[in-house]
């Protein structure tokens, strides 16, 4: 999988899916991430990205030229087209399985917007689909970007230690997850519950299940109506 990502803050981006799980799968080869300057592709001497809004307003819109140019050469450099995102706060909001269906894509391109955004033109001229992470507004595209390459390259064959490690999560499975527990087995005199301990695979499978429902029914009563639909 390639994930290929445009921005005026590659150096934030690095900075993030440089390090740990997806920092060490991109050293292993196991996917390619890529970030591209914006900047770099402006014609203009002082490598100006934005202009004042048409029709007057607040801020400062990003202009069309410098974000197709850095496309285009995005395009050569693959030989194709690719799927192409915009993270706005005007676009569907992400999820477990929108995650899992651009991990099944060779190609995704990421583009962040800043200030007010971008110029309308650009977003009807290349891009596919506009990604929301959430109902809240941020500065800039970048920690929206970073969320789903990362949420989409965990489940890229490879990137995790096994399978289990994300089928078995919250969302994915359906359920949120139940409570976990690590040494020592007391703390601050609370104790690991006992059926953990028991070894006992079939109990502990049917107690993780229990609490897991119970925890769905408590917190997101909505995923909780759509698994026992989907049963
Ligand atoms: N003026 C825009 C609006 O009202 O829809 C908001 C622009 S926001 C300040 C700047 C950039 O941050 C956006 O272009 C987008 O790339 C990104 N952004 C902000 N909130 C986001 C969210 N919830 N999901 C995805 N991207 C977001």
């Amino acid at each position: 999988m390639n994930i290929h990502i445009m921005t005026l803050f590659p150096e934030m981006v690095e900075a993030v899916l440089g390090e740990s799980i997806v920092g060490r799968a991109r050293k292993a080869g196991k996917i390619e991430l890529h970030c591209h300057q914006i900047r770099d592709y402006t014609q203009d001497k002082h490598r100006r990205v934005d202009d004042t809004p048409y029709g007057g307003g607040m801020g400062m819109v990003m202009q069309c030229e410098p974000i197709f140019n850095c496309y285009n050469a995005i395009c050569d450099q693959l030989g194709t087209k690719p799927h192409t995102i915009y993270m706005s706060p005007k676009g569907r909001v992400f999820n477990q399985n929108r995650a899992k269906e651009l991990a099944e894509l060779e190609n995704i391109l990421i583009l962040c917007g800043h200030y007010e955004g971008v110029d309308q033109r650009i977003i009807d001229l290349i891009v596919d689909e506009e990604i929301s992470i959430g109902d809240y507004v941020l500065t800039g595209g970048e920690i929206p970007a970073m969320a789903v390459a990362d949420a989409v390259a965990r489940m890229c064959p490879g990137v995790l230690s096994d399978q289990l490690c994300f089928t078995d999560e919250s969302i994915y499975s359906g359920l949120l997850e139940y409570p976990q527990y690590t040494r020592p087995e007391i703390w601050q005199g609370m104790e690991v519950p006992s059926v953990l301990l028991s070894g006992h695979h079939k109990n502990i499978e049917a107690w993780r299940h229990e609490k897991s429902i119970e925890i769905t029914a408590e917190r997101r009563p909505d995923l909780l109506k759509l698994y026992n639909q989907d049963k």
